[in-house]
C-alpha cells in the first residue's frame, strides 16, 4: 500500500490530483509491479486467449507487402501477440522488417517480453516511448494499450465545467467535486495517435489499434447518463477505481471517433472502427480455427473453439472490442 500512502501525502501537501494524474501514477505502479495477465492475474487479453489473434494480425501486416518497415508494438504485455504474429509469418516478411521495436515502460514486463521473443527476429529492441522513430514506413500494433492511458474527467458545477479530481478525506480517496461526469478526454491518447499518423502520412505504413471503446459520443441513451468510463479490474472482477491505487488495473473506454479524427487531422487515412469479431472473421479466424482443430486432440479442440468464440462472439469480446486502422494509402485494408 506504499503508493496509497504516497498519493495521500501528495494530496495533503498539494491538494486533490486531476483524475488523469491519479490514473497515470496508479498504472505506472501497477504495471511495474504486476504481471496482470492470465487466470492467476487480474485480467486476460485476446492474445492470451488464443494464438489465432496474433497469427491473423501477423498475416494482416505481412499482406501489406511493404518492401521495408519498422514493426512496432505499444504495450506488448507478455509479448504473446508479437510472438504469434512472427511465428505465423514467413521469412520474406521478417527480412522486410528493419527492426521490431517494443514500447514498454514496465521493466518487469519488458523482461517477460524478452524471454517470450528470444530468437523471433534478429533485430528486437525495446524503448520506453514512441519518440525517435526512424524515417521509414511504420507497421504498428496496439492491443489494449490505449485503454490504459490516462483520461481527464469533467463534472458540471452549475453552468461551469470543472475537472474532476481525487482527494483524500482522512479515511479514503474521494472524487471531488461530487456529481456525475459530463465529459472524458484523453489528450495523451490523441497525442500518441497524432504522432503515429503523421509518421505514417510522411513515411508510409499502417497501424492497427484494438481496444474496447465506443465510436459515438457517450451517453448512448440520454443526457442524464454519466459519461464516466473509468474502471478498475482486480482478480477478474470490477473493483472501485479509488479502492486499490496501484494494485488494480485502471482503464477507460477508448473514444475511437476522437482517435480517428486525430489520425485524419495528422494527414493519414482512418478506417473503421469495425467490431473485433467482424474483423477477425473477415481475416479468416474460423478457417484458421478449423485448421488447428484438424491436428488437435478432442480437449485441445474444445479449447481452440472456445477461444475463438471468446474473441468473436458479440456477447464476449466480439462487439465491445473494436479495431481502427490508420494507413498511408486511401484504400480500405483487409478486414475493413
Ligand atoms: N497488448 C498486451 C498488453 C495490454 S496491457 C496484450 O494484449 O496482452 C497494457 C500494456 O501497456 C502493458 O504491457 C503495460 O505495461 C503497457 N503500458 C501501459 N502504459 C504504458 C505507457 N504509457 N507506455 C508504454 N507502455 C505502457
Amino acid at each position: 500500500m506504499k503508493l496509497a500512502h504516497e498519493l495521500a501525502e501528495a494530496i495533503k501537501a498539494h491538494g486533490p490530483l486531476p483524475v488523469a494524474d491519479y490514473m497515470a501514477r496508479c498504472n505506472a505502479h501497477y504495471y511495474a509491479s504486476h504481471d496482470p495477465f492470465g487466470t492467476k492475474g487480474d485480467f486476460i487479453t485476446a492474445p492470451e486467449i488464443s494464438q489465432i489473434f496474433g497469427e491473423l494480425i501477423g498475416a494482416w501486416l505481412a499482406n501489406l507487402a511493404l518492401p521495408r518497415a519498422m514493426l512496432c508494438e505499444l504495450g506488448p504485455g507478455r509479448g504473446t501477440l508479437m510472438k504469434d504474429a512472427l511465428r505465423a509469418t514467413r521469412k520474406g516478411f521478417h527480412e522486410s522488417l528493419a527492426s521490431v521495436r517494443l514500447i514498454e515502460t514496465s521493466p518487469l514486463l519488458r523482461r517477460r517480453q524478452q524471454e517470450t521473443l528470444k530468437g523471433m527476429h534478429p533485430s528486437l529492441e525495446w524503448r520506453e516511448t514512441l519518440e525517435g522513430l526512424p524515417p521509414m514506413p511504420l507497421l504498428l500494433i496496439a492491443n489494449e494499450f490505449f485503454d490504459a492511458l490516462p483520461v481527464e474527467q469533467y463534472v458540471s458545477e452549475g453552468h461551469r465545467e470543472t475537472q474532476r479530481r481525487v482527494g483524500h478525506d482522512g479515511s479514503g480517496f474521494r472524487f471531488t467535486p461530487e456529481g456525475s461526469v459530463t465529459r472524458e478526454a484523453s489528450p495523451e491518447s490523441l497525442e500518441m495517435v497524432k504522432r503515429i499518423a503523421s509518421h505514417i502520412a510522411q513515411f508510409g505504413g499502417a497501424a492497427l489499434i484494438i481496444d474496447y471503446g465506443y465510436h459515438t459520443p457517450l451517453p448512448l441513451q440520454g443526457q442524464e447518463e454519466s459519461k464516466d468510463t473509468l474502471q478498475a479490474v482486480k482478480r477478474h472482477a470490477y473493483a472501485s477505481p479509488l479502492g486499490h491505487p496501484g494494485e488494480a488495473d485502471l482503464t477507460a473506454h477508448v473514444d475511437f471517433s476522437a482517435l480517428a479524427r486525430a489520425a485524419q487531422a495528422a494527414g493519414a487515412y482512418a478506417h473503421g472502427p469495425v467490431a473485433q469479431g467482424t474483423f477477425l472473421k473477415r481475416l479468416g479466424a474460423e478457417l484458421r480455427a478449423a485448421a488447428l482443430c484438424k491436428n488437435a486432440k478432442a480437449e485441445q479442440r474444445d479449447a481452440i473453439l472456445s477461444g475463438l468464440e471468446r474473441l468473436v462472439a458479440p456477447q464476449a469480446m466480439g462487439e465491445l472490442f473494436k479495431v481502427l486502422a490508420v494507413t498511408h494509402e486511401p484504400g480500405a485494408p483487409a478486414g475493413f
